[in-house]
């Protein structure tokens, strides 16, 4: 398979991204004293109080390698992406990125398939009856 060159720019930016995301894993992005990294993102604390949690929050989002469940590929997981997960889109504080984004849109896909042929076979039903 050739790749166009803008693919290839593109693995290459991943690589770049992935190659400075490794690191950050041992950041404990909970601890209250230590600066956070080049590249962090300050969580807001009001955001995520859906939590209801007494455990500990993230004061900062940095860049994070999630390996995806469906295909196994590593991806960066930017830090803007988390904080928009977490406390733009409410979700708890312990769910995760599970897919790669390719894995993401096959699955919307998929998803948008079963939700066409359920309403296929609903409206056949109907017309049957
Ligand atoms: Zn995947």
């Amino acid at each position: 398979m050739t790749m166009t060159s803008n693919e290839s720019k593109l693995r290459r930016l991943q690589d770049a991204r992935l190659k400075r995301a490794k690191p950050l894993a041992g950041v404990d992005t909970c601890d209250p004293n230590i600066d956070p990294p080049a590249g962090a993102v300050i969580a807001d604390h009001k955001e995520l109080a859906h939590n209801n949690t007494y455990g500990r929050l993230p004061r900062f989002y940095v860049d994070k390698v999630v390996v995806c469940r469906q295909c196994g590929k590593e991806e960066v997981w930017l830090a803007e992406r988390q904080k928009w997960w977490y406390e733009g889109a409410k979700r708890n504080i312990n769910t995760d990125a599970v897919l790669c984004r390719s894995c993401r849109g096959k699955e919307k896909v998929r998803k948008d398939e079963a939700r066409r042929v359920h309403i296929q076979g609903l409206e056949r039903k109907q017309n049957a009856g």
